[in-house]
């Protein structure tokens, strides 16, 4: 086996080598042909798991006989290769002929060779495949062997997973020209069920995000690129005479590189190349790009792998210019599907809104700040789904189904049908609903419950208002700022902060201070840190800049003049002095515009979030100088269990149903009420009908949640009385398991008739 150092470069090349590999055939011929390289065996073969006819295929091997590849299979079980399957282990025996599970597969030639090493290829907890490696020798691999072939597993059983995921054929059964129907799995955002088209978002001058689209007119984009490509010469020949005297020529020749990869012969003929068979420009500068790119990383030589990143740049600048006189982005008409890696809260707003039938993306999680504004729109969203390969998606066929996390690719005529029906089925129990609209959150015992809204966008206050809510429970101040190309001065904030008080005039409106950083960025005010959720954000970021809070809050004050309804939260905090100096710029604030407007203004009263584990170590101190507590349960929820709440691969962790969670809420509101304080939850999981009526159990004195929940929620109170929720409660606290937790709760809003208010039952889809 080679030293370690040569292991890790080793290493590092495969999984270069197997993620520029066009497709997962090549892929894999690939990997064979370096790991048997890499680990001097005689034989290295990758099994696949066809999950459709619960066999291992033999997709590739370098040893073996080429003739068996795809042709041989075993069954799910059978086998050594099952084994490894089966145990999810690695297996390495020196005579595997002698083990009771070895089959003979003659068709291999496999006879040859005693020593077998396999080792489970593993993605997501499920086995994707098995690699063997194997020699003639009667000696069992070494334990670096199978560190090395482990690792190795690990690293490519992403770029396996994804291969599988974009290519256009299935890669276990023969090819067809009509693309195959495929699903993918994500993370449910904002419930709803949408049928539509795709349609890429990518945000300008990224290489990697440019869709796969067919030209519309090849003439055109071949114009396009040649106008694109002077432009860049032009543009970097000014550079070059801009810098002639600040530095010597030799530190310029990069443009003389530049300059001659633009040469008509170099990398323009070879996007026009790709243009001809019928790529768009943009597409073709992306696949030109990256297949160099590729090749340049790969390269032995330092010097020679860095130019890599030169080659992007020269592609971004082609790029920018064909952006820049981009005709044909493609429209967002009605039943579009926006699709991209991540799409932030002020791109989508932006956007004709009442076009989008659902959103989709790569990245993100199910309390991300994007979420929650569509789910606010009330726009189906998954997020999270990790394989979706975006840019081959163009003007795809989709079905979206956002209860469950589940989008579908070119669907079958049959499962189509069946979401129509669930689309109708949803559109009557929506029209049911309505009933509700002017109802109050009363149980059938008698005991009644405030709903609050949440806000940030008109279209909340609008649908609160429509759907009864009683008041704001937390008016999220940072969207706005997000709106804006720069931040927001003290005037216009007034005018925006009077509408949503207006609205809600007789009625409790609690605004929070600016909560930006983590994933709430503003577009003129990036803040880039590596943990940003632990960073610099809400009160840590407002306290450091005092012009900024105080500005926000005279705002607030004078918007609340003759409305007297105005209460103020304060987010993210940490501990009693950041509420202690709120409260002092709070009261300097007061002062300074009671005198300036020359009126009385009533104070306003002040809550804190209880959204840092910390405050509840903090809870007599705080309460002592504050009126209220709002709890934020979706960053409480991420910092207690410790889950990111963006990340995607821990998505499945982040549970508000998690024993501690829903004891920490059951533990919050008794010291509220020891210290005679109001408690109110502005976090998702009040807007959940199954944890909502728990958190009315436990004596929130108010929810607060998105207006697209506001009826559900209120139907659930409505219809299980105070005493059957405090049973329920009483039930689940003591347990331990937060899915049982959850159907436990499921299970008797099931036997109370209540079952519109769960996610429905996905369709067995018949892809
Ligand atoms: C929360 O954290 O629960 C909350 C309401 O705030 P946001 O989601 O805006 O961080
Ligand atoms: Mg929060």
């Amino acid at each position: 086996m080679p030293a370690m150092a040569m292991q890790l470069e080793g290493l590092r090349k495969i999984v270069q080598e197997v993620d520029a590999a066009p497709s997962l055939h090549e892929a894999l011929e690939v990997m064979v042909r370096l790991v048997a390289a890499a680990m001097e065996a005689e034989v290295c073969s990758v099994y696949l798991l066809d999950e459709r006819e619960q066999r291992f295929i033999l997709m590739a091997s370098k040893g073996l006989n080429a003739t068996a590849v795809g042709e041989v299979s075993l069954a799910k079980s059978e086998g050594l290769v099952g084994l490894v399957g089966q145990r999810e282990e690695i297996i390495n025996l020196d005579d595997a002929s002698s083990h009771p599970r070895f089959r003979y597969l003659p068709e291999t030639g496999e006879e040859r060779y005693n020593a077998f090493l396999g080792v489970p290829i593993m993605y997501r907890r499920k086995v994707m495949g098995v690699m063997v490696v194997q020699h003639h020798e009667r000696r069992a691999f070494s334990e670096a062997a199978e560190s090395f072939l482990v690792t190795l597993c690990a690293q490519l059983s992403g770029a396996i997973a994804h291969a599988h995921a974009i290519g256009t054929i299935d890669v276990f059964r023969k090819p067809s020209s009509t693309p195959s129907p495929k699903s993918f799995n994500g993370i449910p955002g904002a419930g709803g069920i949408a049928i539509g088209r795709a349609v890429v978002f990518y945000p300008p001058a990224d290489l990697d995000l440019v869709p796969d689209r067919q030209a519309e007119n090849i003439n055109e984009e071949l114009s396009h690129l040649q106008q694109a490509v002077i432009a860049v010469r032009n543009d970097i020949r000014e550079l070059d005479e801009k810098m002639q005297d600040a530095l010597v020529s030799d530190e310029r020749a990069l443009f003389g590189v530049y300059l001659r990869m633009l040469d008509d012969n170099a990398l323009p003929a070879e996007i026009s190349a790709e243009i001809r068979n019928g790529s768009w420009a943009q597409g073709a500068v992306r696949h030109v790009i990256e297949a160099h790119s590729v090749h340049f990383a790969q390269m032995e030589d330092e010097y020679l792998r860095e130019r890599a990143s030169d080659l992007r740049d020269l592609g971004r600048r082609i790029l920018s210019r064909l952006q820049a006189n981009d005709t044909h982005h493609r429209e967002i008409n009605e039943q579009s599907i926006l699709i991209g890696e991540e799409i932030t809260t002020a791109a989508l707003v932006e956007l004709p809104l009442d076009n989008i039938a659902a959103i989709v993306t790569t990245e993100g999680a199910v309390n991300s700040h994007m979420v929650i504004v569509a789910r606010a729109l009330g726009i189906p969203t998954v997020v999270g789904v990790t394989e979706l390969p975006v840019t081959s998606l163009d003007d795809a066929e989709l079905i979206v189904d956002a209860h469950q996390g589940r989008v579908y690719v070119h669907p079958v005529r049959r499962l189509r049908q069946r979401y129509r029906e669930i689309q109708r089925e949803e559109q009557q129990a929506a029209k049911d609903l309505k009933a509700y609209e002017t109802r109050d959150a009363t149980t059938p015992d008698g005991y009644s419950i405030p709903l609050y809204v949440n806000t940030g966008l008109m279209i909340d206050v609008i649908r609160g208002v429509q759907r009864n809510a009683q008041g704001v429970g937390l008016y999220r101040s940072e969207i706005p700022f997000m709106l804006r190309d720069r931040f927001p001065g003290e005037e216009e904030q007034r005018l925006i902060y009077r509408q949503q008080l207006s609205h809600f005039a007789d009625k409790p409106v609690v605004m929070r201070t600016l909560d930006i950083g983590a994933d709430k960025d503003l577009p003129y005010f990036s803040i880039k840190e590596d943990n940003s959720a632990l960073g610099w954000r809400g009160i840590r970021f407002t306290l450091d800049h005092p012009e900024i809070f105080s500005a926000q809050i005279r705002a607030m004050l004078k918007a609340s003049i003759g409305l007297n309804n105005l209460h103020i939260l304060l987010p993210m905090v940490t501990s009693l002095s950041e509420v202690e100096e709120a409260l002092y710029l709070l009261e300097r604030s007061l002062a300074e515009v009671q005198e300036e407007e020359q009126v009385k203004i009533l104070a306003p009263r002040v809550g804190v979030m209880v959204e840092v584990p910390s405050i509840l170590m903090q809870m007599e101190d705080i309460a002592s100088c504050v009126d209220f507590f709002s709890v934020g349960s979706n960053d409480l929820t991420q910092y207690l269990l410790a889950v990111d709440r963006n990340n995607p691969r821990v998505a499945s962790l982040y549970n508000h149903f998690h024993p501690a969670v829903l004891r920490t809420m059951n533990w919050l509101v008794g010291q509220c009420k020891r210290l005679g304080k109001p408690i109110s939850i502005c976090g998702e999981m009040a807007g959940d009908p199954l944890s909502a009526v728990l958190l009315m159990a436990m004596g929130f004195n108010a929810l607060s949640m998105s207006s697209s929940n506001i009826l559900k929620v209120r139907k659930a109170i409505c219809n299980i009385p105070m005493a059957d929720a405090q049973k329920l409660l009483d039930e689940i606290l003591p347990m331990d398991n937060p899915a049982v937790i959850r159907s436990w709760v499921e299970r008797y809003f099931s036997k109370h008739q209540l079952q519109d208010l769960l996610r429905p039952a996905s369709p067995k889809p018949s892809n």
